[in-house]
């Protein structure tokens, strides 16, 4: 468990003179006295502690559902390192051979897919029509896919509505449509900001439900000061506060009100909702919004997705990537990205959250000088196709003209436009693109 551990609060007080007291929780905050209360875990005394400058980082709560059945011995969430320490000793002990996953999100994922490398058989339910909820449902195909191929067993668009339980043991999960048997159960069901105290306190919290905070991480009550799980992000596309739940957001913030409260000046710009993670043989990576977040925050928006390869399509050990690109009908502004394919997928999505930071559109990230060579990707990697795609849509459906091979928003699923262009030395144009190339250059567009 040491090794897990970035650092301890010996490390904190010889290399920072960080006072990190550990095993002691704040119970109230008097922002009028200026000051906290704090209880000591093992001993139970408390005791006020005054303050100049207050950081609320209190992180998030694990949503546990009101339910029958839901504190029964073997029914785990997972947040922190003891909840996982919990898990473990539970497999140990107990040796289960089925468990359910309550909730298809990352977390949950990442549990069923370790789970299986224990040999526990593991069924995953979730209410959603595919799993991976911040994935557009027509991204998830290739991930359910590689669970069934793993031995999972997913049960979508199933509601959990309690939990069986014998002596205090959970013994299945009860949904709305079966009773699933297990001998242990995780809950990944998200998480919401942990802003108890705050509120207590009277700080107050954004439209999200997270701790309001400006751009220097500082809310509205003078001195007090807040980030990461707990606070408030703003979001660059849609212009909305969010609360999503991310240790590389956590990091920023904190180094930007570390600054700010010791007299510096710094800013945290907000965030475009990157994230990437791994389930089974399959990469995740997902910026910006997906089409039904785009439509919510007012834009009009236009989607393609394109199959294509991670390496040349020749080149030993190319893998399959899908590519989804969410763009704004007319102007082209990137919106949005989804990446889903095998093993060096995910990280393209950073190219693409890049472009997205910058307010680019598809048009800009098609000309985008990337690198190539055969081992690393085809001659257009496939965030530049994927924008090509959108871009061909964009201006299609600016000039009336309907793009070749149809309206559709993919490229057939298995194609290799690149990967074929190049072993037939054609270049690198897909026959859709010659025809959107011979509308620009009719109407002298570009
Ligand atoms: C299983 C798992 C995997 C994850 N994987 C990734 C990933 O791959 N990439 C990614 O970007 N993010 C990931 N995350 C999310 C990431 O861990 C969080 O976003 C990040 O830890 C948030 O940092 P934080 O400092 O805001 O909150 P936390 O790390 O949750 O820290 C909050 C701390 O405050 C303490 N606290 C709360 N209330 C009180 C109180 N009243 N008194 C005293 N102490 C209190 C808590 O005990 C906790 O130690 C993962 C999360 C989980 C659970």
């Amino acid at each position: 468990m040491d090794t897990l551990i970035a650092r301890s609060p010996a490390e904190f007080a010889d290399k920072q003179a960080i006072n990190a007291r550990i095993g002691q929780e704040v119970t109230e905050l008097d922002l009028h006295r200026r000051a906290v209360r704090v209880r000591d875990m093992d001993g139970g005394t408390e005791a006020w502690e005054g303050f100049d400058a207050l950081m609320l980082a209190t992180g998030a709560t694990p949503r546990r559902p009101e339910l029958p059945g839901t504190e029964a011995a073997g029914v785990f969430g997972v947040q922190t390192l003891g909840d996982g320490l919990a898990v473990r000793a539970f497999l140990d002990h107990h040796a289960p051979r089925r468990a359910v996953v309550v909730g298809a999100g990352y977390i949950g994922l990442e549990l069923a897919e370790a789970l299986c490398g224990w040999g526990v058989h593991v069924t995953l339910v979730d209410s959603g029509p595919a799993p991976m909820h911040t994935l557009d449902p027509d991204m998830g195909g290739m991930l359910t896919d590689a669970m069934g191929s793993f031995g999972m067993t997913l049960r979508l668009g199933e509601t959990v509505t309690g939990f069986d339980t014998a002596s205090g043991h959970v013994t299945g999960v009860v949904t709305d449509q079966a009773s699933v048997p297990a001998e242990m159960v995780i809950l990944g069901l998200g998480v919401r900001p942990n802003t108890r105290l705050a509120q207590a306190a009277g700080v107050p919290l954004g439209p999200s439900g997270a701790i309001a905070v400006d751009q220097r991480m500082r809310t509205s009550i003078e001195g007090v000061w807040a980030g990461g799980d707990c606070a408030e992000k703003f979001h660059r596309v849609s212009r909305h506060g969010v609360a999503i739940a991310l240790g590389t957001h956590a990091n920023k913030e904190g180094r930007t009100a570390g600054i700010n409260i010791a007299g510096g000046y710094a800013t945290f710009p907000g965030v475009v909702g990157t994230a990437v993670t791994k389930v089974c043989d399959i990469e995740i990576g997902r910026t910006g919004l997906g089409e039904h977040e785009a439509r919510a925050a007012g834009y009009q928006p236009l989607t393609v997705a394109v199959d294509s390869t991670t390496r040349a399509g020749y080149y030993p050990g190319a893998k399959p990537i899908r590519t989804k690109i969410i763009a704004e009908q007319g102007s082209g502004r990137l919106l949005g990205a989804q990446i889903v394919g095998e093993e060096g997928a995910a990280k393209r999505i950073d190219v693409l959250a890049m472009a997205l930071w910058h307010q680019a559109s598809v048009d800009d990230v098609m000309t985008t000088d990337l690198s190539y060579a055969p081992p690393f990707s085809p001659l257009w990697d496939p965030v530049l196709i994927a924008a090509r795609k959108a871009w061909q849509h964009v201006e299609a459906d600016r000039l009336g003209a309907d793009v070749a091979g149809g309206r559709g928003d993919r490229e057939p699923v298995g194609s290799d436009p690149v990967g074929q262009a190049h072993r037939e030395g054609e270049g690198v144009a897909g026959a859709g693109v010659q025809h959107v190339a011979e509308v620009d250059s009719a109407r002298g567009l570009r």
